[in-house]
């Protein structure tokens, strides 16, 4: 798979028998859909966002990201901080989170 932002090669990581992706580049992370909810606990995205907040945050200014499944254009959401979290989902997919992103996102979602 290559990552929907930067097209580097996504590598896989396994945590807790979930394999996610991500990007060996930008350090994205792509879950295909429920993994990130399945993953949604503070010492997971410590273990698995490990990018650079500042990169992940330039990166938002990418306008038209496409699907790494399907290559259709995903919607683009917003969490808590509204500009501080954005992030896109392909309805049929999953969804991908720049560094830093899945982080506040999951301090929202604890199970
Ligand atoms: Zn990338
Ligand atoms: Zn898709």
């Amino acid at each position: 798979m290559l990552c929907p932002k930067c097209d580097a090669k996504m590598e896989e990581v396994t945590c807790e028998d979930v394999v996610i992706d991500r990007c060996s580049a930008c350090k994205g992370i792509w879950f295909d859909s429920g993994e990130a909810e399945t993953l949604s606990k503070k010492w997971i995205a410590e273990f698995i966002d490990t990018g650079d907040t500042e990169v992940g945050r330039k990166l938002d200014a990418l306008d038209t990201i496409s699907c790494p499944r399907c290559g259709e254009t995903m919607r683009r959401f917003f969490d808590i901080d509204g500009i501080q979290l954005q992030f896109e989902k392909c309805d049929g997919h999953g969804q991908f989170f720049d560094a830093g992103e899945f982080t506040l996102w999951a301090e929202n979602h604890y199970l």
